[in-house]
């Protein structure tokens, strides 16, 4: 009987797309999947670092896995971000950890499973690999046949320096793709029923694997079998003229643009060296609206960073209300390792806790209004949908996303990876309801729709 693995993942996308591409590598030398820990031979943290609370749950989920290997002997291994900054720190606050790993790692998880399991040493692989010979983990197509949508990565690292980010220290400076590598895995993709990808990197819009970031989208657009591409994440100032004009020419660019803002005030911006002011970035808004009148926008935002006032606040609610964001993701500050923000947050003055809470509570419900306000006008239109499968909250429905990313539930019977229309007969600031109209196109393949990745576990 093979091994059983399971894989615990903290934070963003980049990390989920690691976990696959870690799953992938577990599966080569025989590991099965589990969605259950306790019965899990090999237990993997994949880590994020760019909040505190991300942090504390993770190293509060190890305490709980510490279990597993007392009662079965599972190995315990970390990575990701956390295991790139704390190195063998790690090791030594948690005795019960036999490995840590990097990002740039992921790929000699078999090795080092031999070297733990023969060789009974623990081990600590971080080397970053910061140069063009960098070889990027390539998804295994097989894995992902019985997908609707896959990521596909096109670059790794940052090479900004924003004052309060961990990234540059975590996953070292930008390497590129090269154009070809990334067009010939989405073929591969596609072969087997994907009919969406995601680009994906720390900071797409300064792509440089041979074309620019606009002529990677039009020609990831161009590879037979893809309906809708979509990309994260970006940085307001590379947001060039010509990918504007991308979005204005080629329809299978998803009308979806996730526009980190960070802050509506341009004293908290300064600070946090974002490079651009409001106006500058409701200024390249405005342009992307009227290249894709249809396009919906997302942003993050970041309350109580050093220095914050009760001002600097209100600049950020003025710049939501302005925005008219579809959806935001937004987060209490917290200083993080090695960050010119944590040097200067004495200097700049730290926002109490209690105040940084209760300005976020304002935000995300001053969002929820705004969000809610834009899907209601959905209601009673018939949208396009991309299905996925079941409906996570009633099996019996379906679930799919319109090109503007907005999560549809609807009563039907389409397969996933049919393309159909669907009525909107409701509406909730996440998410839309309705019913299952015209089939626009169908499945290429059949989708077995069991759960896939059910080790995925998202924190
Ligand atoms: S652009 Fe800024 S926030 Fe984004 S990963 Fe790079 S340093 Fe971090």
């Amino acid at each position: 009987m093979s091994k059983r693995y399971f894989i615990h993942t903290f934070g963003c996308q980049m990390n989920v797309n690691d976990t696959l591409r870690m799953s992938e590598a577990l599966k080569s030398v025989g590991y099965a999947a589990t969605a259950d820990f306790e019965r899990a031979d090999l237990i993997v943290l994949n880590t994020c670092a760019i909040r505190e609370k991300a942090e504390d749950k993770m190293h509060s989920a190890l305490g709980r896995y510490r279990q597993v290997k007392l009662s079965r002997g599972a190995l315990i291994g970390v990575g990701g971000c956390v295991a790139q900054q704390e190195k063998s720190k790690l090791l030594e606050r948690s005795p019960w950890v036999d490995f840590v790993f990097g990002p740039d790692a992921i790929g000699n998880l078999p090795q080092i499973l031999e070297r733990v399991g023969q060789d009974r040493v623990r081990v600590v692989d971080t080397a970053w690999v910061d140069s063009e010979e960098y070889v990027f983990p390539r998804a295994d197509a097989e894995t992902s046949r019985g997908k609707v949508t896959e990521f596909v990565t096109i670059m790794k690292g940052c090479d900004n320096v924003c004052a309060f980010c961990v990234v540059p220290h975590t996953r070292g400076r930008e390497v590129s793709r090269p154009f070809v590598d990334v067009l010939d895995e989405v073929a591969r993709l596609t072969r087997v029923g994907v009919r969406e990808v995601t680009l994906i990197g720390q900071n797409v819009n300064s792509y440089l694997g041979g074309i620019s970031f606009a002529q990677m989208l039009l020609r990831t657009c161009e590879v037979p079998g893809v309906e809708r591409v979509r990309f994260t994440t970006s940085h307001p100032h590379d947001l060039s003229d010509e990918l504007i004009e991308a979005f204005k020419v080629q329809p299978k660019i998803a009308p979806h643009f996730h526009l980190p803002v960070q802050s509506g005030s341009d004293d908290v911006l300064k600070r946090m060296r974002r490079d651009y002011t409001v106006a500058e970035y409701l200024e390249r808004l405005a342009r992307l609206r009227a290249a894709r009148p249809d396009i919906a926008v997302t942003t993050d935002i970041i309350v109580g960073f050093p220095g914050e006032t009760e001002a600097d606040f209100e600049k950020t609610l003025q710049l939501t209300e302005a925005a008219k964001y579809d959806g935001q993701f937004s987060f209490v500050y917290s200083a993080r390792p090695k960050t010119a923000a944590l040097l200067k947050e004495a200097e700049w003055g730290v926002v109490p806790h209690e105040q940084k809470v209760e300005r976020l509570d304002r935000l995300q419900a001053l969002q929820k209004r705004i969000s809610l306000e834009l899907n209601s006008q959905n209601v009673g239109k018939t949208l396009e949908v991309l299905v996925e499968g079941r409906s996570k909250t009633d099996a019996a429905r379906r679930f799919g996303r319109t090109p503007q990313n907005r999560t549809v539930n609807f009563d039907g019977d389409a397969p996933a990876g049919a393309l159909v229309e669907v009525k909107i007969e409701r509406a909730s600031a996440s998410s839309l309801g309705g019913v299952q109209g015209r089939m626009l196109s169908p499945a290429p393949v059949k989708i077995d729709e069991a759960p896939a990745d059910a080790e995925l576990c998202v924190a």
